[in-house]
């Protein structure tokens, strides 16, 4: 593959946390199987919404949706996600993704999760752009009247545009194509041990507060010949991390992706973190830490392996 690339497997971006490789692992097994463990999180999945509203973000009024409000408790998905008919940019490039089956994971265009509202985000034109802008500035500017500000004083004038940009920084990783943040950085490079990428920064948002979480996560995996460029971990972490999200569902959609990316043995994500929404109101617990795991395939399967992993990272289960 291409000679560049390895360069990317070199170099890792200096926020994407230690690495470990664990040459000579014993348990290592090439028959494992990919198994996922029950959600034991399913009550946090995506929840119906409530809101009449079914003009879009940008003004538009979107007439799948409306089609599609009785299976909200599912996250909503655009028909173009149902099984691709053509083969993706993704699967053609790359002969470990070939046999790649429809998956709720990543869709057929490299975005994931995605729902109508990602699709506008993406395809809007600058007109639309703005209108949206212009809305969310006005949503912003109502806040800060009901909160009892005035938002004509000098301080706040900028702060409903500034508010509405961070926003959508902050989301960005809804509009995110997987295929191109990978960018073919994978290597057939028939290494079968552990490789584990520790204390990667997680900076998200609570879905429920709009309250940010910040914390580690540590992403385990064990290839089956084909490695993925080690910055692409933490990447592919962020993507998940710039969206609305709870803890539980950030480490199972992460763990998910890599499988689903790589087809590895198995993958093991854990993250810790610290939710501000506890921590500045509700219990106003500061000294908490909150730890979700999510591991697939022999990560699941061999007790071994899954506690040579929690040994590397310092938890002991
Ligand atoms: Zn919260």
């Amino acid at each position: 593959m291409a000679e560049s690339a390895d360069a990317d497997l070199a170099n890792i971006d200096a926020t994407a946390g230690d690495v470990v490789s664990t040459a000579g692992s014993s348990t290592s097994n090439n028959n494992c199987r990919r198994r996922r463990r029950k959600s034991k999180n399913k009550k946090n999945g995506a929840k119906p919404e409530t809101g009449s509203q079914s003009v879009a973000a940008n003004g538009h009024r979107h007439d799948s949706f409306q089609k599609r409000r009785g299976s909200l408790g599912k996250a909503a998905r655009d028909p173009r996600d149902e099984p691709p008919a053509k083969r993706s940019q993704f699967a053609s490039r790359s002969d470990v993704a070939t046999a790649r089956a429809p998956s709720p994971v990543i869709a057929s265009d490299g975005l994931s999760r995605p729902s109508w509202g990602t699709r506008l985000r993406l395809s809007e034109t600058d007109e639309e752009k703005a209108r949206r802008m212009d809305r969310m500035r006005g949503a912003v500017r109502t806040l800060l009247e009901c909160i009892g500000e005035n938002p004509d004083r000098e301080g706040l004038l900028d702060t409903p545009s500034r508010y509405a940009k961070a926003l959508m920084f902050l989301t960005e990783g809804y509009q995110t194509n997987v295929e191109s943040l990978v960018n073919n950085a994978l290597f057939h490079e028939g290494h079968n041990e552990m490789i584990l990428v520790k204390n990667i920064e997680i900076h998200s948002l609570c879905e429920h507060h709009l309250v940010p979480f910040i914390g580690k996560m540590h992403i385990g995996y064990i290839p089956s010949n084909t490695v993925i460029g080690l910055s692409k971990l933490p990447r592919i972490a962020q993507m998940y991390a710039r969206r609305l999200q709870i803890q539980e569902r950030l480490t199972k959609e992460v763990a998910n992706a890599i499988m689903e990316i790589l087809k590895p043995q198995g993958v093991a994500v854990v993250m810790e973190s610290s939710h501000l929404c506890m921590v500045m109101r509700g219990v106003e617990q500061t000294a908490t830490s909150t730890v979700t795991s999510c591991v697939l395939g022999c990560f699941e399967s061999k007790s071994k392996t899954r506690g040579e992993f929690f040994s590397l990272i310092g938890l002991n289960r």
